[in-house]
């Protein structure tokens, strides 16, 4: 089981923020930093094998831990100081995540990675978008960046104030930078991108105190149909590259 910021449930039912996976500076040892969303709040550094071993329970081994959801440290602050639990995904954001996946399969019909998004504005779809760097030739045309292009271009303006971006997989750092700049309310996204996105896996970017402009974030919208669509994606061309 590889292991990702989130939210995490024991075996025995307790909740767990999991804030991120370090390296010992000496031992090289991996470590997992998380902290105890019952009780004290307490937070913890552990060896990384504690959260991948598994326990036999009645001769059956179950995994210690098992992924719920992506959740931001600003979520578990949230839940530490007792405000309720991560806000429920709404119909209407499942509907919207949905039609992203659909542009995303289109990116991946061109063989591009499949990442798809649409921009919402009082429940309509303003801008659409799917990721087309390599055919297009263009390093910054991933899905965000398309559907946001295409949305100013609609809406014939260059702020998108009221917009909600709903995307497949964990925005990249020039994503981010984007919604910044064109003011985008809300974020919605599906999948963590435990490599490269800085909503919440290598960096919490959108809760950086520099930003001139505050995004709101909904992560983990469908992730696991998002997750599978990317994973389906990359195992049919390890499957292509063996045939050669
Ligand atoms: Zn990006």
């Amino acid at each position: 089981m590889q292991i990702s910021p989130g939210l995490y449930r024991h075996y025995k039912g307790s909740e767990y923020f999991v804030y991120r996976i370090a390296t010992h500076s000496e031992t090289r040892e991996a470590l997992v930093v998380y902290r105890c969303l019952y009780g004290d709040f307490s937070w913890w550094v552990r060896p990384l094998s504690m959260f991948i071993e598994t326990v036999l329970i009645d001769s059956e081994e179950i995994p210690r831990f098992d992924f719920v959801a992506p959740m931001s440290i600003a979520e578990a602050d949230r839940r530490a100081l007792g405000e309720g639990s991560a806000p429920q995904t709404s119909e209407e954001d499942v509907q919207w995540m949905r039609e992203a996946m659909q542009l995303a399969e289109r990116a991946a019909d061109n063989d591009e990675v499949p990442v798809g998004a649409v921009v919402v504005k009082d429940g309509q779809i303003v801008g659409r978008g799917y990721n087309r760097p390599i055919g297009g030739c263009d390093p910054t045309a991933h899905a965000e960046v398309m559907a946001v292009r295409e949305a100013a271009r609609n809406l014939e303006n260059y702020r998108l104030s009221g917009c909600t971006l709903y995307v497949t997989l964990e925005p990249c750092t020039m994503c981010v930078g984007a919604m910044v700049h064109s003011r985008i309310e809300r974020l919605v996204f599906g999948a963590s991108e435990p490599k490269s996105g800085v909503v919440h896996s290598q960096a919490q970017l959108l809760e950086s105190p520099f930003f001139n402009h505050q995004v709101g974030v909904t992560p983990g919208v469908e992730s696991e149909a998002c997750q599978t669509q990317l994973q389906a994606f990359f195992k049919r061309r390890r499957a292509e590259k063996k045939r050669g």
